[in-house]
């Protein structure tokens, strides 16, 4: 049997898993999403995941027709229709079905789908030799043009800086805002390590997508006595940093070994960035919400 996708409340095998042409989602971008993990029959930091969702569609006045507690069992159920132990699931929220204007008044009400399935963003030998990546020219957008905390349908942006990487024959590009601060990558934020050994991250407020990989790994990093501090970098700090690795729930945490063709340290992955990825994979295997009886 095919993967069965949850569409407002009913399961379609995959082939008619469909919505409208007229959905805002599709005409727009008008919607939000989430990307999820299971790790071992456990969805990784489902309230975090969904906490997000319904903040993102707060703030662009989407009303989700589910409580955010029957959001968690529509999910729960996805995964386990689809007897799936390690998974990622989608979840997409869109304005819904409307006319061919912009106004979302007009829509008939949200849509919810979601999509339980295999994802692997990176070949698996880049994890064990780390991954070569650019920085973008494609700028971030700031906040107060479109606010990147906002987890929305929209990822244009998020798109061209994946072209670019692309073009210059890497997986992945790291972008910068407008004030020439490093903020994350094409949909994963970055971590350096510098001559100190301190681990720095770049702040929310300078315009990432606030990841939920990104608070765990400062959490567990803390715990292994890192020094951790989400301050502004620029490309300088990257090109001299000792270590580099990204995270995300679908890139999980991988290390970067060259930056626009600087080495990065010794040009493999380093030893706080192994440490992290073995305490990560130890973490989220034995934390989140289960899917089955024990
Ligand atoms: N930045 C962007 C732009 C993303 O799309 C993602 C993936 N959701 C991330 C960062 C990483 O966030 P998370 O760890 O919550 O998946």
């Amino acid at each position: 049997m095919g993967i069965q996708v949850y569409i407002d409340g009913a399961f379609f095998p995959k082939e008619e898993a469909k919505v409208s042409v007229f959905d805002h989602g599709f005409l727009y971008g008008d919607g939000v999403f989430e990307g999820i993990r299971v790790y071992n029959g456990r969805i990784f930091k489902l309230k975090e995941h969904l906490e997000r969702l319904y903040e993102s569609a707060h703030h662009i006045l989407l009303n989700i027709p589910l409580s955010l507690e029957e959001m968690e069992q529509a999910t729960i159920e996805t995964v386990r229709r689809n007897k799936l132990r390690d998974a990622y699931i989608r979840i997409v929220v869109s304005r819904g079905v409307g006319d061919l204007g912009l106004d979302p008044e007009k829509c008939s009400g949200s849509g919810i789908v979601i999509i339980a399935d295999k994802i692997s963003l990176f070949p698996e030998e880049l994890y064990d030799k780390g991954l070569e990546v650019i920085t973008a020219s494609t700028r971030q957008r700031s906040a107060n043009i479109q606010e990147p905390r906002i987890k929305s349908l929209n990822y244009l942006n998020n798109i061209l800086i994946k072209i670019e990487a692309a073009h210059a024959d890497v997986m992945e590009a790291l972008v910068l805002n407008a004030q020439g601060y490093v903020v994350e990558g094409s949909g994963c934020n970055i971590f350096i390590v510098n001559r100190n050994g301190e681990l720095l991250t770049p702040p929310v407020y300078l315009g990432i997508l606030e990841g939920i990989t990104r608070n765990i790994v400062m959490e567990i990093a803390r715990q292994e006595g890192l020094i951790v501090k989400e301050v502004p970098f620029t490309r300088h700090d990257l090109y001299i940093s000792r270590e580099c690795f990204l995270t995300g729930t679908a890139a999980e945490l991988i290390p970067v070994v060259s930056i626009d063709r600087r080495s990065v340290g010794e040009g493999m992955p380093g030893a706080i960035t192994k440490n992290l990825m073995h305490k990560f994979h130890d973490y989220a295997r034995h934390n989140g919400v289960l899917v089955y009886e024990e």
